[in-house]
């Protein structure tokens, strides 16, 4: 059956050998090693697996009270209920500084 003199490789292990050490471009799918932070053929920014530490999880906080705070901006203005609309947009506006510098730290912390 196997005549060539390479020894058979198993698909899987390969796979999850290619998988310990090698990352793949989504968008050229070229391949790339574990500390290649930007596709050396077409430039695209690598995924990196998310990781579940208190600065992505504040991330994801804020992001939820800043969706929730727009839609309360959204009540104040179009409705009689929710109080100031002033004050809603000022804490709309507030979280979105915070959530786009805790972005900035980040994407900041690796180097
Ligand atoms: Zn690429």
């Amino acid at each position: 059956m196997v005549a060539s003199g390479e020894a058979p490789i198993d698909p899987l292990a390969e796979a999850t050998y290619t998988r310990a050490i090698m990352q793949r471009c989504k968008v050229c799918e070229a391949s790339l090693t574990k500390e290649e932070k930007e596709c050396l053929n077409c430039g695209t920014k690598v995924w990196e697996p998310p990781k579940s530490d208190f600065k992505t999880k504040g991330l994801a906080v804020i992001k939820w009270f800043f969706l929730f705070s727009v839609a309360w901006s959204a009540l104040t203005l179009f409705t009689p209920w929710g109080g100031s609309f002033i004050t809603s947009i000022s804490v709309t506006f507030v979280l979105l500084l915070v959530r786009s510098s805790w972005n900035e730290m980040l994407a900041g912390r690796n180097e």
